[in-house]
């Protein structure tokens, strides 16, 4: 009868497990201790002990580590493995140990004598010895070798030491499968075959070996690598091995394996004949993702693409994103060719054709892209010290130069600088000016450069303003380059109906998002294509504004007092949500980013990203699913280490105060005597004309007129250290991780407003209690309450803001302002009001008329024309025109 196999536990190995190495560097023995044991508990009978660090005194913390050990009944009970590549530590070791010791290892590698050497020294402590199949050539890779090596080194040891051969280990080497490169398909097969002959050949000698090596190349995937573990184990001690290193306990039963997955691992660790069209090897890695649990990070590693001619790797590199090799191709192919800007127009050009081809045909995703963005930045950065040293300084040629900006007053940076990252990968020089940049600062720069595109970014309605005059200066200044329009706030309408008609000598473009950037530019740079192009759009535009116009006709609007009547009105026999716990402000300083981790809403991250769908279906998308997938994983691992490092820190403050409607503005007091009315929160209200009895409302309908009535407020931001971050990356050349950064901080801004919340709701405002809403409830928002943002289509008027950072005091209590367009800083802010009544929910003012403008006007004390400025995007009329409804 075979003797049972053996776990040696393999989780005491500082090369081999980062958390013990932290543990011994650190010095935290007792938690190392722990790990030992919960090897054994896990089942290990023997437990590996490796202490091989640079920055160790190895010899030290093997002894104290076992004298530890001796101490400990439950540990000592099973022997020790003292692994080393040096033989003073191995000596040291087996000078502590009580009971039998097995040293890992001794082999020929240095010679005979060496070897004797230390086989006598092992005898000498009564230990076992793993002898590694290793010679003076290097280790044993096939079979033949293994059984050679294992074989001369049986007979040295049994015959000339004297070694009893029931203490000798055989380690014939398991080496990685599945890396892609062929000569490695057999290396299991050739393990489990030298086995074979070791067990039938030399009497009482045993099998061993490093299990974790085999699934080496499928690092980061966990399920998957305990799969092939488990599938190698089964054969192999079929074949007789008596023991291997592993992670004790973490092993699946052969046969609990998905079916699917564990025919494909046996094909490849048998070697078997392919049976479809792709190899083993591709399959496994094919059907690998799918069975990858939600934690692992990095994605299965491939290397067969290491084979290729450096431009194929090249652009291998770029289409997938990866910078591994990226400097070490670059430099082949440097020396491979004349000049090192020859490699930047040759390889490393056509290998970003083929990431635009791809990208244009729908066949890769914007993050792919700006991950091939940074191979490229890389890779130049390599080139450009040789280039420099050339002292041609001949700049190198772009397809065309384009400025772009985030106009004054809006910091808007992330849709920018994906669409700058796009066209530098199609080699256009983008020239970036950055955030809040007035009219002046584009124009001068554009002339300096010579730029042939200028492109203006935008978040807030208020920078829709800005663009309108920046096209009215272009005009004015005489320009006659092509103008783009872009960023959340603009649309082609507002670009064709206010922007374009400002600026005549050039053509505008209103552009729809980063993957339409590369066409829009390339046919405006086009010299037999442009004057086709632009005529085209102006055309479009035409009609468009047609349109607009006609659409103006018809929408007759409830006068002001119609609308008022037809209100919503707070029945004092509604379920109030009474007294806040407090009245006044609370600051948090540092809100737990873990906690807002837990909260994020994915899904408006991958939008970010240009990736649509929602999150977490979008992960099984038959089209974006992959991309997403990755994504997602790269975001996780940000997260932790944002999480973890404490790279930002999100402070915010809430607000309570005593309330009233009066009209459709909402008295704010400073106490329950509601005596002094420290602000007045301004509305506006819908003036649609419904029908079927439903009101036309305003927020200040969600407060009681009379009686005690409360409001709420808040300011909350995740932005500080994200510019800092965001920076670093970029400069660094990895606008990846620039770009994730900044969206990480965003997502973190809105789970901070969205956690906020419940905590108003249960505890501050405390209305809700016993609410008991999971994650997914809140993110749908399903309780009691909302949080109107000013800029939002139930109040418009961004300038709200103003009013809400002074009561809360924002600014000393968040950190947080205001540009002069009302855009927050840091970007990844939040910020609004509460109500709590039960029937407040979320709306859109609409369009607005005349009446309502004067109205406003007045309340807010504004002329008509800054009403009108600040109100644009919901003006039922053109400025300058009676009003109809008004006038009816
Ligand atoms: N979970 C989302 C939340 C942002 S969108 C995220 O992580 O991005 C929802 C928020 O937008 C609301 O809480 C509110 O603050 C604002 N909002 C949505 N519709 C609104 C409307 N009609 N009027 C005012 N604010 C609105």
């Amino acid at each position: 009868m075979r003797p049972a196999y053996l776990n040696i536990g393999e989780r005491t190995n500082v090369t081999g497990s980062a958390k013990f190495r932290k543990l011994i560097v650190e010095g935290n023995y007792t938690a190392a201790l722990d790990v030992a044991r919960q090897q054994v508990e896990a089942g290990a009978a023997v437990i590996d002990i490796n202490m091989d660090e640079g920055l160790l005194d190895s010899k030290q913390a093997m002894i104290t580590f076992l004298n530890l050990i001796a101490a400990e009944p439950d540990i000592a009970r099973v022997p020790v493995m003292i692994d080393s590549s040096k033989w003073e530590v191995i000596e040291a070791g087996l000078k502590c140990v009580q009971g039998k010791p097995i040293v890992n290892s001794i082999s020929m590698k240095e010679g005979e004598d060496k070897f004797r050497e230390q086989a006598v020294a092992c005898l000498r402590y009564g230990a076992a010895v793993v002898v590694m199949a290793f010679d003076e050539v290097g280790q044993a890779d096939t079979a033949a070798r293994k059984i050679e090596i294992c074989t001369r080194a049986y007979r040295i040891l049994v015959d000339e030491v004297g070694f009893p051969p029931e203490d000798i280990i055989f380690d014939p080497n398991i080496f990685a499968v599945a890396t892609g490169i062929e000569e490695h398909d057999n290396y299991a097969v050739d393990f489990i075959e030298a086995t074979k002959v070791i067990k039938a050949t030399l009497p009482y000698a045993r099998v061993s070996g490093g299990v974790s090596n085999v699934s080496f190349s499928f690092r980061g995937n966990e399920p998957v690598r305990r799969a092939i573990h488990s599938v190698f184990l089964y054969h192999a001690i079929a074949a007789g091995m008596d023991m291997g290193i592993v992670n004790a306990g973490d092993l699946p039963v052969y046969s609990d394996i998905d079916p699917v997955l564990r025919e494909a691992v046996e094909d490849v660790i048998l070697n078997r004949p392919q049976r479809t069209n792709v190899t083993n090897t591709e399959r496994l890695v094919d059907i690998a993702p799918g069975f990858k649990g939600d934690k692992t990070e990095a994605r299965v590693v491939n290397l067969e693409w290491r084979n290729a001619p450096v431009g194929k790797r090249i652009e291998h590199a770029l289409v997938n994103g990866i910078t591994e090799f990226i400097d070490a191709d670059t430099e082949e192919a440097r020396l491979s060719f004349d000049r090192p800007l020859h490699v930047i127009e040759g390889p490393l050009m056509d290998g970003m054709n083929v990431v635009g081809d791809l990208f244009g045909s729908g066949k890769m995703f914007l993050p792919q892209v700006v991950k091939s963005a940074r191979v490229m930045k890389q890779a130049v950065a390599w080139l450009e010290p040789f280039m420099e040293a050339e002292k041609e300084g001949q700049p190198r040629s772009s397809n065309g130069k384009i400025l772009m900006a985030t106009v004054k007053g809006d910091v808007h940076d992330i849709g920018k600088n994906i669409v700058g990252v796009v066209l530098q990968c199609n080699n256009y020089e983008v020239i970036d000016l950055g955030v809040m940049v007035p009219a002046d600062r584009i124009l001068d720069a554009a002339k300096e450069h010579g730029v042939d595109i200028i492109g203006l970014s935008g978040l807030i309605t208020p920078s829709l303003d800005e663009m309108v005059f920046v096209a009215r200066e272009m005009e004015r200044r005489g320009f006659d380059i092509p103008l783009l329009i872009g960023g959340a706030t603009t649309s082609r309408t507002h670009t064709a109906v206010k922007i374009e008609p400002g600026y005549h000598k050039g053509s505008t473009t209103y552009v729809i998002d980063a993957s339409r950037a590369v066409g829009v530019v390339s046919g405006l740079l086009s010299r037999t294509e442009r004057e086709k192009n632009e005529a085209a759009t102006r055309d479009e535009y035409v009609r468009i504004r047609e349109q607009y116009a006609r659409g103006q006709e018809v929408k007759a609007r409830a006068s002001l007092p119609e609308a008022r009547k037809n209100r919503f009105t707070v029945d004092p026999a509604d379920a109030m949500p009474g007294k806040p716990s407090f009245i006044g402000v609370r600051a948090y300083e540092s809100w737990d980013l873990q906690d807002l981790a837990d909260h994020i809403d994915w899904t408006p991250f991958f939008a970010s990203w240009e990736l649509i769908g929602r999150y977490p279906l979008i992960l099984e998308d038959e089209v974006v699913g992959q991309a997403a997938k990755d994504l997602f994983a790269d975001a996780q691992t940000m997260l932790k280490r944002i999480v973890d490092e404490k790279w930002f820190t999100a402070k915010g403050v809430v607000g309570f105060w005593p309330a009233q409607a009066v009209g459709d503005d909402v008295a704010v007091f400073a106490d329950e005597s509601r005596s002094e009315e420290i602000a007045r929160f301004h509305t506006l209200r819908q003036q649609i004309k419904k029908s079927n009895g439903k009101p036309n409302l305003a927020l200040s309908d969600f407060v009681a007129e009379q009686g005690e009535d409360y409001i709420g407020a808040f300011a909350v931001t995740a932005g500080h250290g994200e510019l800092e971050k965001a920076k670093a990356f970029k400069d660094a050349g990895d606008d990846y991780s620039s770009i994730m950064a900044a969206a990480l901080a965003d997502r973190l801004a809105e789970a901070f407003a969205e956690r906020l919340h419940k905590e108003v709701r249960t505890q501050l405002w405390g209305y809700a209690a016993e609410e008991a809403t999971s994650v997914d409830d809140l993110i749908a928002e399903q309780y009691q309450g909302i949080r109107p943002a000013p800029g939002y289509p139930a109040q418009p008027d961004h300038t709200e803001k103003a009013t809400l950072f002074r009561l809360l005091d924002a600014g000393n209590n968040a950190g947080m302002a205001l540009t002069e367009s009302f855009a927050m800083t840091p970007p990844a802010s939040v910020s609004g009001l509460y109500f709590g009544h039960p029937g407040s929910h979320y709306f859109g003012v609409g369009k607005i008329d005349r009446d309502q403008i004067e109205d406003y006007a007045r309340r807010k004390g504004w002329d008509v024309e800054t009403a009108e400025r600040w109100l644009a995007p919901i003006l039922n009329y053109e400025p300058g025109q009676a009003a109809r409804g008004a006038a009816a």
